[in-house]
């Protein structure tokens, strides 16, 4: 008879308070880098991670932080409409694209440390395990990456690059 395999052997770590299997967590199968240019820019670099082989996520993005890189997940800009013309706006915006009216200012939400939210994940890991290897992930890439642009025959990654707007987000 064959002995069963020991199940806490495969459990390796608690999502919120469930059991996780290790073998049925989401592995990031490729991370490709494109590195930005800019010497000046926060922004360092565009990425995309494959998923189980199957499932890309782009417009991640490398941020230069007070604390060291960090990875902000892709984002959208939000907006709302104007209450005269219903034309479509920023929420920075001050004025109308469309009518010119004089909108209100400070009418985006605010987050916990009341800043202004003006962008919305489109794509985003549900846990800080989750977010964490996906940190980890596409930071070491994008060092190792770092490390080959340093070479003078250094071919950059093909990738289109996606706005370069970076979203509020706290180091
Ligand atoms: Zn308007």
């Amino acid at each position: 008879m064959r002995k069963k395999p020991d199940a806490k052997a495969l459990l390796s770590e608690t999502i919120d308070g469930k059991l996780l299997c290790e073998a049925k967590k989401m592995k990031i199968s490729e991370v490709r880098v494109k590195m930005v240019s800019n010497k000046d820019d926060r922004l360092k670099a565009f990425c995309s991670i494959t998923m189980d082989n199957e499932f890309v996520v782009r417009d991640i993005k490398v941020i230069e932080g007070t604390n060291g890189y960090f990875v902000a997940m892709p984002s959208r800009k939000m907006s709302d409409h104007c209450e005269k013309c219903g034309g479509k706006n920023h929420l920075r915006a001050r004025y109308c694209n469309n009518c010119g009216t004089a909108l209100q200012e400070n009418r985006a939400r605010k987050d916990f440390k009341g800043r202004m939210k003006l962008h919305a994940d489109i794509a985003h890991p549900i846990n800080s395990n989750c977010r964490r290897r996906i940190q980890e992930k596409v930071i070491s890439a994008f060092k190792e990456e770092l490390e080959k642009s340093k070479q003078p025959d250094y071919k950059p990654v093909e990738m289109d690059e996606p706005d370069d707007d970076i979203p509020e987000i706290v180091s």
